[in-house]
């Protein structure tokens, strides 16, 4: 609890040098020079929103999140029972095969509401459970509802897990098939949430987006993370790339044990190291977060998860890919995997908020372009005795122009936005060794990729090593 308290300290310390310099249009500012000299000093002067456009379509999307639909959909879900994965499979009022089929049914209906636009599928497979005392096998079921983008090779994952638990009284290993397991908020919130998304996003984008956007419900998270690792594992190997991981998990707690209450904030779980792509993710839902909701602040952490604790996210970071995780500000340990999970102690009002947040993320993700394979960043000798760089970068295709984005090591997120004159190369006006540089790409509706952080020229095999 102590180490909670320094980590929000601290978090808090940090907001509170970027709230002073927030200005208040949302368009792209660049210095009157372009030449701007990040400031000297230890606390941060940028912008969170990063130069991220507002869409208003999409904000106008925001309205249609429902607290009473998310309510209503917890509701369902605690009625079950518990949703243990070893729990009944074949009851059609308790148990996790009749939870699963009633959530396959709540995406059949989105779809049928969107004109079929959702391809709605069990994602399932028997894994043994290592955690299990015997070693049991399980039917582990992830439910999809994909809404296919114009690329189907892009995919962004945005889930929550359904699976619920009595697993705090040890040494069960989270196998109890029969105590009743509420799981109103671990984690009915974030697959309400998610179920909410799919209704929203599809109505709104019937036709589908670039990238094709995956709502999944997944399975087994409580006996480590087997329905997110499945289909992580199951998306590789068809070749997939996946613009972001994200779970959306213990999202509807607003009340602390002491009486401390927090329903406008929530963190995002960014992973190391602090120019991975998950960092990179971390950035950009902060900005979104700044941009269109801005009385719900987003606490980045940049670490992968709570201390201790872990995550469906986690499966997509170790495939490689930018993962991410939402959760609560204030969580309570006496209502998580016990009997205690209950729907009193959740508040739908909050978790709508989370969902606007997700839904800001994915449909921003999943409208701008890819982010440029590789970005190089070279040191111009010859001309500047090394003070100088300059970037060169893979084209995007869907792309109709680039920003670089510049750092120092110590900013939080990119202190600067540098509209790019054209082509696919530009000099910096800022000395790389002193910060990261980036680019991403935009597309012709306003929105921005990722940025792809700058390293260096992959060396050829028989290269000098690196001068001191
Ligand atoms: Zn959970």
């Amino acid at each position: 609890m102590r180490k909670n308290h320094l980590l929000l300290i601290a978090v808090t310390a940090t907001l509170a040098c970027t709230t002073r310099t927030i200005s208040t249009s949302t368009d792209i500012v660049p210095s009157a020079s372009g030449l701007a000299v990040i400031p000297a000093g230890t606390g941060w002067l940028g912008d969170p929103r990063i130069g991220l456009a507002r869409d208003v379509a999409l904000q106008a999307a925001l309205a249609d999140v429902s607290p009473a639909r998310l309510r209503a959909t917890d509701s369902a879900l605690v009625s079950f029972g518990t949703r243990n994965t070893f729990s009944d499979t074949l009851s059609t009022t308790r148990g996790v095969g009749a939870a699963r089929r009633w959530l396959f049914a709540q995406l059949q209906q989105a779809s049928r509401d969107c004109g079929g636009c959702l391809r709605v599928e069990y994602d399932a497979a028997v894994i043994k459970v290592a955690r299990h005392p015997q070693g049991a096998s399980a039917n582990i079921v992830n439910v999809l509802g994909i809404l296919p983008g114009r690329d189907t090779n892009r995919v962004v994952v945005m889930g929550g897990h359904y699976d619920s638990c009595v697993c705090s009284v040890p040494p069960n290993g989270g196998v109890d098939s029969t105590s009743t397991a509420p799981g109103a908020d671990d984690d009915g919130s974030g697959t309400s949430a998610v179920v909410e998304l799919a209704r929203v996003i599809s109505k709104r984008y019937p036709k589908g987006l670039d990238a094709t956007v995956i709502f999944v419900l997944h399975a087994a998270e409580e006996q480590g993370l087997l329905g997110a690792t499945h289909l992580a594992q199951r998306l590789k190997a068809e070749g997939k790339q996946v613009v972001a991981g994200m779970t959306d998990d213990i999202i509807g707690n607003v009340i602390a044990e002491d009486g401390t209450v927090d329903s406008t904030s929530v963190r995002v779980y960014a992973t190391d190291p602090d120019s991975s792509s998950s960092r990179e993710l971390g950035r950009y839902v902060w900005g979104l977060g700044a941009l269109y909701l801005p009385g719900f602040e987003v606490v980045p952490v940049f670490r992968l998860d709570r201390i201790g604790r872990g995550g469906d996210h986690t499966p997509y970071v170790q495939a490689g890919w930018p993962g991410l995780r939402f959760t609560e500000r204030l969580e309570n340990y006496k209502r998580q995997h016990l009997p205690t999970d209950d729907l009193e102690h959740v508040n739908f009002g909050y978790i709508a908020q989370v969902a606007r947040l997700n839904a800001v993320t994915v449909v921003s993700l999943a409208s701008a372009p890819a982010l440029p394979d590789a970005v190089i960043a070279r040191r111009e000798n010859a001309a500047s005795g090394g003070q100088a760089w300059s970037l060169r970068w893979t084209p995007v295709v869907g792309a109709t122009r680039y920003e670089i984005l510049v750092r120092r090591t110590t900013s939080p997120s990119w202190d600067r936005v540098i509209p790019v004159s054209g082509g696919l190369t530009q000099q910096l006006d800022f000395q790389l060794d002193d910060g990261w540089a980036a680019v991403r790409a935009v597309g012709a509706n306003g929105h921005r990729s990722l940025a792809r952080v700058a390293g260096p020229a992959p060396r050829p095999a028989a290269a000098t090593p690196a001068r001191p």
